[in-house]
């Protein structure tokens, strides 16, 4: 866990017109510890989503102006598939939560929230994508290739073996 103490702050995009909610996320978020960044409309969020990135995580909410936060969602994933999006709605429709699923949000909570559980999601969304980029990472690496135990190695791919650096 010493990684994760000595981890830079991530960087947070919070999209939402409530200027209270948006402060309110800031304060929070801001002590993940993470830097955060507030758009108040859609058009200044996506600008900023797409050229101010990479992003840890966006907290993104369902209603705002001049883009709504489904469209700016959609938009994202066209152009930045892999940051985590973290969806805020006031209206508690089974259909805003399939279509914030559908059009790619990971996660989805419905106002009034608590900004506890919000952090906490927040978090476990930061979480899973640092454990996929390691994955990303070692199966870029891929397998490998040399094996060794005591004076002898052998290398699986050119099918050579040694002992004590004598090739067999
Ligand atoms: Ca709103």
């Amino acid at each position: 866990m010493t990684a994760e103490l000595h981890a830079p702050a991530r960087r947070i995009l919070v999209i939402e017109d409530d200027r209270d909610i948006a402060e309110l996320l800031s304060l929070h978020l801001g002590e993940l510890p993470a830097q955060v960044t507030l758009a108040f409309d859609g058009r200044q969020g996506l600008g900023l989503a797409m050229t101010r990135g990479p992003w840890d995580a966006v907290v993104l909410d369902l209603g705002l102006p001049g883009l709504n936060g489904l469209d700016l969602c959609r938009e994202l994933r066209a152009q930045a598939a892999s940051v985590p999006v973290l969806m805020l709605t006031a209206r508690a429709t089974e259909l805003d939560r399939v279509l914030g699923l559908e059009l790619g949000a990971d996660d989805y909570m419905t106002k009034p929230f608590s900004v506890v559980e919000l952090v906490a999601r927040v978090k476990a969304l930061l979480r899973r994508a640092s454990l996929t980029a390691v994955a990303r990472d070692a199966v870029a690496a891929g397998p490998a290739s040399v094996l060794a135990a005591g004076a002898l190695r052998i290398d699986r791919l050119q099918r050579r073996a040694w002992l004590r650096d004598q090739e067999l």
